[in-house]
């Protein structure tokens, strides 16, 4: 089985959902897939502004209905009623009360991939390909602070592959990136860009032969093209350089990506859904070749140096700093 992830901007209205689908219904041909999708286009941070007006006692519901249309456009029957009134009822309290947390927001942000879920689901059908919508949070489980919950490995593996022994065979599943679940149902989710992590936590739990990581780029580069004009992509990299490059801010790789995938040597093939004919960047096991493969700039950051005397011996110094 083969994993296929789409990002935000691959999923957004126009030729890009166009050309997704396009590339499901081609992966499908060849052999089993599984489909792990972001929230569209923008939702994600939509959602998030929405709350901002809500919280402020703004009228959100002109963005709300923009939000809802922009769905609509694509397929003008499938029905958002019950998105629609359950994310106003939310907004609603939000607005009422003058304040939401982090409980609220993940309630809020869900919506963006189960909506997104949704939709390919049903243009895959519209298409002949019968699919089958999966919410994450039936079957990916986390633990920890809500801040910074962490996915319990154990249980979401043996949840996952309980829904797929007890689902019928053959349905494309569409799965809900980003969002899971903790010990009491709570949505929680697996921070920004999530959905990499999810689509590669997916694979692992289900042995999956490839992930393949659709977004609107032709791969990693040998440097930030928007920096670097002269930068190239890179054709193959190991699990670790490509772990390195996640952790020092590569956004295409989640910080945790790459680990779901060692275990189990499973390569990630990072593509570009507007230039499908482009190889991309493969991550696997042996890479290709030594030496330095790319050079990664983190924005936003100050180098302080603090020295002095008093510093030697002194406890608590780091801390006070
Ligand atoms: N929709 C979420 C975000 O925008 C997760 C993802 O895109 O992977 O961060
Ligand atoms: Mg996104």
């Amino acid at each position: 089985m083969k994993v296929l992830k789409f990002g935000g901007k691959s999923l957004a209205n126009g030729v890009a959902i166009q050309s997704a689908i396009q590339i499901i219904t081609a992966e499908k041909k060849k052999g089993e897939i599984a489909v792990v999708v972001s929230a569209r286009g923008n939702n994600t941070d939509e959602l998030i502004s929405m709350l901002d007006l809500a919280q402020k006692g703004e009228d959100f519901s002109a963005s709300l209905q923009d939000f809802i249309q922009y769905h609509k456009e694509v397929l003008p029957t499938l029905s958002f009623d019950f998105e629609y009134t359950e994310l106003f009822t939310l907004l609603n309290a939000v607005k009422i009360i003058g304040f939401f947390n982090l409980k609220i927001q993940n309630k809020a942000m869900a919506f963006g991939e189960l909506i997104s879920a949704k939709v390919v689901s049903a243009l895959l059908n519209k298409k002949g390909v019968s699919s089958q919508r999966v919410d994450a949070r039936e079957i990916f489980v986390t633990e920890g602070s809500e801040e910074n919950p962490f996915v319990n490995w154990e249980v979401s593996a043996s949840k996952t592959k309980a829904y797929w022994e007890n689902n019928p065979k053959g349905n494309v599943a569409i799965v809900t990136g980003f969002i899971a679940s903790d010990i009491d149902g709570n949505t929680t989710t697996l921070g920004r860009n999530g959905s990499n992590y999810s689509a590669t936590l997916l694979a692992n739990f289900l042995d999956a032969e490839e992930v393949q990581n659709w977004s609107n780029i032709d791969g990693l580069y040998t440097a930030n093209p928007s920096y670097v004009k002269t930068a190239t992509k890179i054709a193959s990299l190991t699990y670790k350089e490509a772990n390195e490059l996640a952790q020092f801010g590569a956004n295409i790789l989640h910080a945790k990506t790459i680990l779901p995938l060692i275990e189990k040597k499973i390569p990630l093939v990072i593509k570009n859904s507007f230039t499908p004919e482009n190889s991309g960047t493969v991550i696997n096991e042996s890479g290709q070749g030594k030496g330095i493969k790319a050079v990664n700039v983190i924005n936003n950051c100050a180098l302080i140096s603090v020295e002095g005397k008093g510093m030697l011996n002194t406890v608590g110094i780091d801390g006070r700093i």
